[in-house]
């Protein structure tokens, strides 16, 4: 298959990962849009949030103990971080592999809504 992130699970494409088990994959966003940036991916292909079903509920769990564990590691539980999914054409999902953005390590400032660059 052809997605991007099945190669970075796979190793087909490099990444700077920051935990991994058999289940997720935590690995640091190429263009962090914060100065801890990470992604929250499972290895199973799911394209987006809108097809999570049966079983996948549990790579849910899977996925906030990852970005838990990882918020720590990277030394931001404390100080606190944002967890996103970004689903579909107006949540802006450019990568149709589910993930989970964990933005953190400053001030993020109020959630902002509708962008004006789509308008
Ligand atoms: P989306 O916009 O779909 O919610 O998020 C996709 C994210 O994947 C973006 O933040 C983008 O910077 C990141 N990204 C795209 N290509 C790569 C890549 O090859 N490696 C890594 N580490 N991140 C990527
Ligand atoms: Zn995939």
């Amino acid at each position: 298959m052809d997605c991007l992130f099945c190669k970075i699970v796979n190793g087909d494409i490099p990444s700077k990962k920051v935990l991994e088990n058999d289940k997720v994959l935590v690995f640091h966003d190429i263009q962090p849009a914060a100065p801890v940036h990470v992604l929250v991916i499972p290895k199973k292909h799911i394209a987006s949030m809108n097809d999570v079903q049966g079983e996948d509920y549990e790579l849910i769990g899977e996925i906030h103990k990852a970005a838990q564990e990882a918020a720590a590691q990277l030394g931001i539980a404390e100080s606190g971080y944002r967890l996103i999914n970004n689903c579909g054409r107006d949540g802006e999902q450019t990568v149709h592999h589910l993930h989970y953005h964990v933005l953190g390590g400053a001030r993020l400032g109020a959630l902002t809504g509708i962008s004006n660059s789509h308008a």
